[in-house]
């Protein structure tokens, strides 16, 4: 089973965790997957690699849906984004971590900001 690992906003905020996450799987024999939305490859490697050192792979994709298909492909069993709307296409089997950041949390409110859409109310 190996590791996704999304870079802005889940990587960027909480590097020593995940250079820390990323070495215990290593050990394992499992491997590390950088999946980004980004679209300038060079620069997401100088980054992953300043953050957190170097992964198996960086993988960049344009879609919600490409992310999922990554997953699949790759056989991440444990992904970790900040956008809960990434969550969508992601297969039961795999467990997801979201990561709390200024952009999917109100600090203020101290509640998750996500629309409709992407959260059911209860
Ligand atoms: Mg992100």
């Amino acid at each position: 089973m190996n590791l996704g690992l999304d870079l802005d906003g889940t990587i960027t905020e909480s590097p020593e965790y995940f250079a820390l996450l990323k070495k215990a799987w290593k050990r394992a024999g499992a491997k590390i997957f950088v999946i980004s939305y980004r679209s300038d490859y060079n620069k997401a490697k100088e980054d992953v690699e300043r953050l957190i050192g170097e992964v198996d792979e960086i993988i960049l994709v344009d879609s919600f849906e490409g992310k999922a298909a990554v997953i699949k492909e790759k056989h991440i069993g444990f992904y970790y984004d900040d956008q809960p709307e990434m969550m969508h296409n992601i297969p039961a089997e795999v467990q997801v971590f979201l990561v709390r950041n200024g952009g999917n949390f109100d600090y203020h409110d101290r509640r998750w900001v996500m629309s409709d859409k992407t959260a059911k109310l209860i």
